[in-house]
């Protein structure tokens, strides 16, 4: 879908700067693309390079595998010993991201956690000082409680797809019918961000919107 949020050449400008990623993560991109599977762009690829090479986790928390692309780029970028958990409740792309995580041979570095978000979050009891949520965007407010009580003092919160293409601007009665929950759930969730008291939020017109939250120290 035509990207409404940055303009389409100064985007290209952009990612014409980017040094390319590995093979192994090329070969998925175009394996994502041919088969409509959505990954991160690019430039919410280079923006995540830069959160980790500042956040430097030893600990991340991913929601929404797919078929491993995200994690494996941050596998790549965060320091070597991270340790990455993932999740992902679509049976058949489980298959697909553990044989990516073997042929790449991050399946010790990366755990994958196959079930919903919803029900996995809750058991989880250590802390993550990165989580990247990228899941479906209507359960991102729902998931909040949980992703606020597992990440760290000091820790990231990186959530994708947050303008949803541009359509966030627009009121609810321009929105079309079957996309209204998820509008009015986004919003809600960016309100949230932005005015929680223990999150300090930028939300950035990067591929599809992103925010960055830090979880501020008390
Ligand atoms: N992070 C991946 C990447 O960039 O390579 C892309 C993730 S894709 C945008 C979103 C994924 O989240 C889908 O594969 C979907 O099945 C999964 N998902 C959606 N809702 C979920 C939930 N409640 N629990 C676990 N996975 C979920």
């Amino acid at each position: 879908m035509e990207n409404r949020i940055v303009d389409a050449r100064m985007e290209a400008f952009i990612n014409s700067m980017d040094s390319p990623n590995p093979e192994e993560l090329n070969i998925l991109e175009a394996y994502a693309g041919e088969h409509e599977i959505p990954i991160i762009r690019p430039g919410t690829q280079s923006l995540l390079k830069t959160l980790l090479a500042i956040g430097k986790p030893q600990r991340i928390l991913e929601i929404g595998t797919a078929i491993g692309f995200s994690a494996l780029l941050m596998s790549h970028y965060a320091p070597p010993d991270c340790r990455i958990t993932t999740i992902e409740k679509y049976e058949k792309r489980i298959p697909v991201a553990l044989e990516n995580f073997r042929k790449a041979g991050k399946s010790e570095q990366i755990t994958l956690l196959a079930g919903d978000a919803g029900e996995l979050l809750p058991t989880l009891q250590e802390t993550y000082d990165f989580i990247f949520m990228d899941g479906a965007k209507g359960q991102y407010i729902h998931f909040l409680p949980e992703v606020l009580r597992l990440l760290s003092q000091g820790g990231l919160l990186v959530s994708d797809n947050v303008l949803q293409e541009g359509e966030i601007l627009e009121s609810r009665f321009a929105v079309t019918r079957r996309n209204r929950t998820i509008h009015a759930r986004m919003r809600e969730y960016l309100y949230e961000l932005k005015h929680h008291p223990d999150l300090v939020t930028s939300i950035l017109p990067v591929g599809d919107g992103v925010t960055v939250s830090v979880k501020t120290t008390k």
